[in-house]
């Protein structure tokens, strides 16, 4: 390292001599030499000269030429120009200035120049690289430096621009502090700013002066991070200043980039503003077991509401810095947990839910096996006939708790497989088939419309429906005939679907408001549409487009009908015969309220989960009343998410009624001009700290009398699910397939929690046969913990219709393995249209940990059930949750690895010694080389803190299961394999559901292997898009969140205003100093060569002479100040 040293300190010489030079010649020469230097190259020799102590060299000959009498300004310029190019890259410039006593010296320098365009522009950015620092910054501030930059700037001028500028941006570098701020607020000055703005605008011709527009627009945007300064640019008319100018500079091309930095202003300023709704509470309020009747406003710990963690496993709205300070170190935590949450007395109960480990199978010669609900009315136990009756929730919550704490399944269904359905007063609200289509629902068909009126005019509220036991009643209704009319006259088929039974299924869930209405779409059926559907093509600039319509509300609020056309919470509600019809009061609905602000455009607000103020994603409504050919834009006001894949080519869907009827009964992709960004709304109490969003998609109709459904994807309600297990169990032949639906719990709103159980029925009754049987490993499937992940559903609907089919694969899957399927684990928040939580406003998948028996009766007895498997030596072998994932593409997997884990997070615990079996890593093999929306790089093994009180992380752990895993599904499309570009349908959805099953086949090739545990020789560890905290979308063109802050100065912008100033310095000017300038400050074109061979004299880097050669070039350069040749 002798080299370097030796290197650097010609570099030293050369830094002292400055400082203490007597003479201005070789001062002259010292900071050409070094001005040379710095200018070829990179920054990096800049920052070896600050290393080396060259910022302090500077100020100090600075300070030391300055206070001199009569300063001499052919030393000062230089001195200056080189400050500014090097302060600007030295973080602690502004501290080291104050310490040199340069900082006041400077703003002297200024104010006597200011009638000096070169000089003055020279100290400006010096000041400018000052306020680095912020005591430097209020420094200049409390000498009263912003008063005399401000009048520094004329309103509009063609000469001496760059000084104009250099001031502008020191005002700007100033307004980095709030005592700044204030003065510049107290001052008045952001009226003038703007003045000046509208001035330098309206006279600047097309090209003209746009760098010093783009300052002013600087300065505006710091003194706006104050609200006082939000408040005095909005009294000043601040937004109207831009928009016009902005109207202007979109016409006129080369004031393009003008427009980006005015709208994120703009966006800024607008006046934040409450929703308009009472209540930020949801609609629907339950009351919980034990607690009191309402839920307050304002959660104590509100304002870290951001902070909490958002989608499952997914991306957290505000990405923690460092994703690996989350992953979980502490071995203690990764290794397996063997003690139960619970006594061991409590497990034996879930026994019932083996029936295929005590089926004798009697019935395999005889006929197939009892339907469920056959013990129903006798297994009804007091507690839950009081449950399942809405009308009475209040008073039965002592009774609940008992009975939920104390799960006695013994004695209420005795160890028979049935499930426990008793009909309720609820289903009584249920007026069958009763779409909530307006009557003028398709005039053209004026038998529907009567059968509508007439099915409606004949179902009494509350008399109907007191024992509907199941499907086969519902037929006989008098509904009925009105259904099978419809049915005849425009059905069509779609495979596992029938309306009926989905009518009769409707009938007996229970939901907070007591639904009446079916939904056209759950009703009829779903088809995948033919062909497939492209992700959306973004259009340029629209959201630029979208905000600035935004902004003419405020400007032109005449133009406004703000006319709200739907609440959720007023049914009485009028609205103009000319406006959408909206509605949503059913299941999985969400809408709260509709206004109408212009003619063809309508605000949206989401109903918060229920029982909870918060995670409003999901949408789901219907709309009539419209006309055809008229795009219709509607704004989703209050969603909560940071960014969403409706900025990367998703669609929401759309349902026409008229169109299902002629044949057409598909969920599609629909909308133009989608995006989504920030806006300026705030809850209505105004109380959280929260961060609305719009969504906003235009929908042009194509029928007139229709009736359309919307949603944020395909729904899939929990009726469906019921409907759909039936068809299921009715499908299967009983001889091969056992399938067994049961209860595993009754949901907080009494709704049964299905569990279903599919296997191969044994070849025959012998020992050996019913021992392979009992032998089989489990698999456990669960879904739909969370709501608004609908698209999960679908996926699991392929599962299950694949498990029950004949394929030859499916046949092998059942003999090889036992399925327990949970397919949704949160029905009332499915039902009630929550996005996030169950009724308890909690998200169920960070309950796994220690899930409370009566708030989460569905997580702890699924939990309860994989204990009990444990106990009995039947550990499932793969335990796979199925979410949807709103803001990655494809579908992936989240596994569990203690190695990968540690590895990643850099603990120094040593994995030598620790044994981990990688058999976690074959179903993610193998489903990326079958299913085709599959993509391997996007799966990840890590156990982060945050995930420790999820489903995967707590069976992976508590339960010992070495293949647990969430698998993530895109709403969404593909960005790779063949469905690249594409956006995922139900077809592709299930599909995905199916694959994963074919999947399962690669785990039977060597069972025995499956439970021995092996050392891992080796794990490619694959990390490269393995950061779950991340986006995988490269920024969004237009910004989601307006920025609070102004992009950092680009330090060659102020390069090049330097150098501009020092060539111009050359040409005139300064024609009173002493002394005359050589050309050396301005590069020849032979200056390059010789910039290139002087760079090897002062910096080490690159080091190829000998020591002796820098030695004598050193001393050339310091002894007589001439250029080495
Ligand atoms: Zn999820």
């Amino acid at each position: 390292m002798t080299a370097p040293l030796s290197l650097s300190s010609g570099l030293e010489v050369l830094l002292s001599t400055l400082q203490n030079a007597g003479d201005v010649e070789s001062t002259l020469h010292i900071l050409n030499v070094l001005d040379e230097l710095l200018s070829a190259g990179t920054d990096r020799r800049i920052h070896y000269m600050i290393s080396k102590g060259g910022s302090e060299a500077l100020l100090s000959a600075l300070v030391t030429t300055a206070r001199s009498f009569s300063p001499n300004y052919t030393l000062l310029l230089p001195l200056l120009h080189l400050l500014a190019k090097v302060g600007q890259r030295d973080r602690r410039i502004g501290m080291k200035a104050d310490e040199a006593g340069a900082v006041l010296l400077t703003l002297n320098l200024l104010r006597k120049n200011d009638q000096h365009a070169n000089r003055a522009a020279a100290c400006l950015w010096v000041i400018q690289v000052f306020c680095s620092s912020v005591s430097t910054a209020n420094l200049i501030g409390e000498n009263q430096g912003l008063d005399v930059i401000y009048h520094l700037i004329p309103h509009y001028a063609t000469t001496n621009q760059h000084t104009i500028k250099a001031a502008i941006d020191a005002f700007a570098a100033l307004l980095c502090t709030k005592a700044n701020v204030c003065w510049v607020v107290s001052k008045g000055y952001i009226f003038g700013l703007l003045r000046l703005y509208e001035d330098w605008h309206s006279n600047g011709a097309q090209h003209d002066a746009i760098p010093i527009r783009h300052s002013l627009l600087r300065c505006l945007h710091k003194v706006t991070n104050s609200t006082a300064g939000r408040q005095a640019f909005m009294l000043h008319g601040g937004i109207r200043v831009l928009y016009e100018s902005t109207q202007t500079c979109l016409l006129g091309k080369g004031l393009e980039s003008l427009v980006e930095p005015s709208l994120q202003l703009m966006r800024k300023c607008l006046p934040t503003t409450p929703l308009p709704l009472t209540s930020d509470q949801s609609a629907y309020t339950f009351p919980l077991p034990g607690r009191a009747h309402t839920v307050p406003d304002i959660e104590p710990e509100a304002d870290m509401r951001s902070e909490a963690s958002d989608d499952d496993e997914e991306a957290e709205d505000n990405p923690k810095p460092d994703y690996d300070d989350d992953l979980e170190t502490d071995l203690n935590k990764l290794r397996f947990l063997p003690d139960p949450d619970r006594p061991n007395e409590l497990l034996p109960q879930y026994s019932r839910l083996c029936p295929e480990l005590s089926h004798d199978f009697q019935e395999l010669d005889l006929s197939s096996e009892p339907e469920e609900g056959s013990t129903a009315s006798s297994s009804s136990s007091d507690d839950e006939a009081v449950l399942l009756n809405t009308s009475s929730f209040g008073s039965s919550r002592r009774d609940r708790r008992r009975s939920s704490a104390s799960w006695d399944w013994s004695t209420s269904s005795s160890g028979s497989h049935s499930e426990t359905e008793p009909d309720t007063a609820a289903a009584s609200h249920l007026k069958a088939c009763d779409f909530h289509s307006d009557s003028s629902i398709l005039s053209t068909s004026p038998s529907f419309r009567t059968m509508v009126r007439e099915a409606r005019g004949k179902a009494p509220p509350g008399q109907r429906g007191d024992e509907l036991d199941d499907e086969e009643d519902a037929e006989e209704s008098h509904h009925g005939t009105m259904i099978d009319t419809l049915l005849e006259r425009h059905g069509v088929c779609i495979p596992h679907h029938e309306p009926r039974l989905y009518h009769a299924a409707a009938a007996k869930t229970k939901s907070i408001p007591g639904f009446s209405i079916l939904a056209f779409p759950d009703f009829w059926g779903h088809l995948p549409p033919p062909g497939h559907e492209p992700m959306a093509p973004r259009k340029p600039n629209v959201q630029r487009q979208k905000v600035f319509e935004d902004v003419q509300r405020f400007l032109n609020p005449d133009d406004i009908i703000d006319q709200v056309v739907f609440d959720l919470e007023d049914s009485s509600l009028q609205c103009p015969s000319d406006s959408l019809r909206f509605y949503s009061k059913f299941e999985c609905g969400n809408l709260r309220k509709a206004v109408q602000v212009r003619r063809y455009e309508y605000d949206l607000i989401l109903n918060a989960d229920a029982n909870c103020n918060q995670h409003t994603q999901w949408f789901y409504f219907e709309v009539s009343n419209m006309v055809p050919s008229t795009p219709y834009r509607f704004n989703v006001i209050n969603c909560e998410k940071s960014n969403s894949q409706f900025n990367y080519g998703m669609q929401p869907v759309l349902y026409s009624v008229r169109e299902a009827l002629e044949g057409r009964p598909h969920w599609v992709r629909s909308g133009t001009e989608i995006c989504y960004y920030r806006n300026h709304y705030c809850p209505a109490r105004g109380r959280r700290r929260t961060t609305f969003y719009t969504l906003t998609f235009t929908i042009t109709f194509k029928h007139s009398e229709d009736v359309c459904y919307l949603a944020y994807h395909y729904p899939y309600t929990y009726s469906a699910l019921k409907a759909n297990l039936k068809l299921l169990q009715r499908s299967v032949d009983p001889t091969k397939v056992f399938f067994q639906q049961q209860v595993l719990c009754s949901t907080l709103a009494g709704n049964s929690c299905p569990v279903v159980t599919i296997t191969a029925c044994p070849a025959s009754r012998s020992w050996r046969d019913m021992h392979q049987l009992r032998n089989r490993p489990y698999i456990v499937l669960t879904c739909r913990v969370h709501p608004g992940e609908s698209n999960a559903s679908w996926v699991m609907k392929g599962t299950l219709e694949f498990l029950c089919s004949s394929e030859p694969v499916a046949q092998s899957l059942r003999e090889a393995f036992i399925f327990k399927i949970i397919p949704m684990l949160n029905p009332d928040g499915v039902i009630n249209g929550t996005n996030r939580c169950d009724l308890n406003g909690e998200d169920l998948n960070r309950q796994w940990s220690k899930p409370d028996p009566v708030l989460s009766p569905t997580i702890y007895h699924t939990k309860g059930f994989l204990y009990y498997l444990n106990s009995i030596g039947r550990t499932p072998l793969v335990f796979c949750d199925y979410h949807g994932h709103s803001r990655k593409k494809n579908v992936f997997l989240y596994g569990c690895s203690l190695k990968e884990t540690l590895w990643q997070s850099g603990s120094s615990v040593n994995t030598m010694g620790l044994k981990e079996d990688p058999g976690y890593r074959t179903l993610p093999k193998t489903l990326d080389s079958i299913a085709p929306a599959f993509s391997f790089n996007s799966c990840n093994y890590l156990v982060e803190k945050s995930r420790s009180s999820t489903a995967r992380v707590v069976v992976w752990r508590e339960m010992g299961v070495l293949r647990s895993y969430t698998m993530e599904s895109t709403h969404n499309g593909c960005d790779q394999g063949i469905y690249k570009g594409l956006q995922t349908g139900t077809r592709e959805l299930q599909e995905m559901g199916l694959k994963f099953c074919h999947s399962l086949l690669s785990l039977t090739k060597d069972m025995k292997a499956l439970y021995s545990t092996r050392t891992i020789n080796h794990i490619d560890l694959d990390h490269k898009s393995h950061n779950c905290f991340e986006d995988d979308e490269p920024p969004c063109v237009e910004q989601i969140e307006y920025s609070t802050d102004w992009p950092l100065y680009n330090g060659t912008d102020l390069d090049s205003d330097v150098n501009s100033n020092m060539a111009r310095a050359d040409e005139k000017e300064e024609d009173n100093d002493e002394g005359h300038r050589g050309g050396t400050l301005s590069r020849g074109s032979n200056g390059q060569s010789q910039q290139s061979m002087k760079s090897y004299l002062l910096f080490p880097h690159p080091m190829r002479q000998t020591s002796s050669e820098k030695r004598s070039m050193c001393n050339s350069v310091s002894a007589n100040g001439q250029i080495m040749s």
